[in-house]
């Protein structure tokens, strides 16, 4: 086997069933990363307390989120896959960490701001520490590479910062300055053209709905606001169904439609039909081995269970340094 280039960590926060967004936006590339690097993919359920109001979908959305995962082509054989809790060293390296993080740079960074802007009264103290805890997610595993969009790069900056003054206020070099894999992220907008896809705007297209579901959802899109009759010509520059297109239908169709759509040739329910039609083929082998990972939902368990005693194992070994390195009696 070849050699890998390093290890990755990504975490995502369980949200229960998968969306088209979630899937070009992360797990297309958490699967194409499986091939170069040693990868670690961890369902980061501590993260999802900081804003979550109850906490009865937790397991449920867990489970959906890893059947998703693994549908989509995560190898657990080579991925480690499991959940943030299970590896409670992670919350021992966040209070560590917490203590070489200034708090005046939490309070001031922008993503802290935002969480208080629109949730003013929940500002808890683990929001404050967000970033710090996203940082022991990714030294605790060593992991010297970590893929995010640009738009992420100043969260990694940040948490490289904290593995400096760790490092440095220990005199140490047992954290490992995790590098940026900057990632093209798509944005995929929901299906009213307008806004990112997400569910709490329930605009999205998941992954597991039915192809009929499917093809429902994308009848309701918003496509070109000029095109009002058949006859008026369109512009698929602006339309959110052609953005569709270019990922998921061959080039020759994406060509015809771009040239059709333009003088009116082609209308936007045959449009949309063409691509529910290509979104479904290219969802069909994830439905397949999505309805056959389902026939045992206990397998989703150990295989998370599985990835928690590997991770454990890493965690463990790099809290004996850190401990060390701070000198706890
Ligand atoms: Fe969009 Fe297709 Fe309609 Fe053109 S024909 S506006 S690309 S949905």
């Amino acid at each position: 086997m070849a050699k890998k280039k390093g290890r990755v960590f990504s975490g995502a926060r369980p949200t229960g069933r998968q969306h088209l967004g979630n899937y070009l936006g992360a797990i297309k590339n958490y699967v194409a990363l499986q091939d170069d690097y040693e990868t670690i993919y961890c369902i980061v359920d501590i993260h999802a307390l900081t804003t979550v109001e109850t906490t009865q979908d937790l397991r449920q959305n867990t489970y959906e989120m890893a059947l998703d995962w693994l549908a989509a082509g995560i190898r657990p054989e080579e991925s480690i896959v499991f959940v943030q809790s299970h590896v409670p060293q992670v919350t021992e390296l966040h209070t560590l960490l917490s203590m070489v993080t200034p708090l005046g740079k939490l309070t001031d960074l922008p993503t802290f701001k935002e969480k208080v802007r629109q949730n003013p009264k929940n500002v808890n103290y683990g929001l404050v520490g967000y970033p710090v805890l996203m940082t022991a997610d990714i030294v605790l595993y060593k992991a010297d590479t970590v893929p995010v969009g640009i738009d992420q790069a100043p969260h990694i900056e940040f948490a490289r910062e904290i593995v400096r003054s760790f490092n440095y206020r220990y005199k140490t070099k047992v954290l490992i300055e995790p590098q940026m894999k900057a990632t093209k992220v798509p944005k995929v907008l929901g299906i009213d053209g307008q806004k990112k896809m997400g569910k709490s705007l329930d605009n999205h297209i998941e992954l597991a709905a039915t192809p009929e579901e499917t093809q429902k959802r994308i009848m309701q899109m918003v496509t070109d606001p000029q095109r009002i009759k058949r006859t008026d010509p369109g512009d698929p520059d602006v339309c959110n169904v052609f953005s569709m297109h270019k990922i998921f239908s061959p080039a020759d169709e994406v060509e015809m439609i771009d040239t059709e759509c333009r003088r009116a040739g082609i209308g936007c329910v045959d449009c949309k039909k063409r691509f529910a039609a290509n979104l479904n083929k290219h969802l069909e082998p994830f439905r397949a081995k999505r309805a056959e990972l389902e026939e045992n939902p206990d397998h989703i368990w150990d295989v998370l269970h599985d990835g928690a005693d590997r991770a454990r194992k890493i965690a463990e070994q790099t809290m004996e340094e850190v401990r060390a390195a701070v000198q706890l009696p």
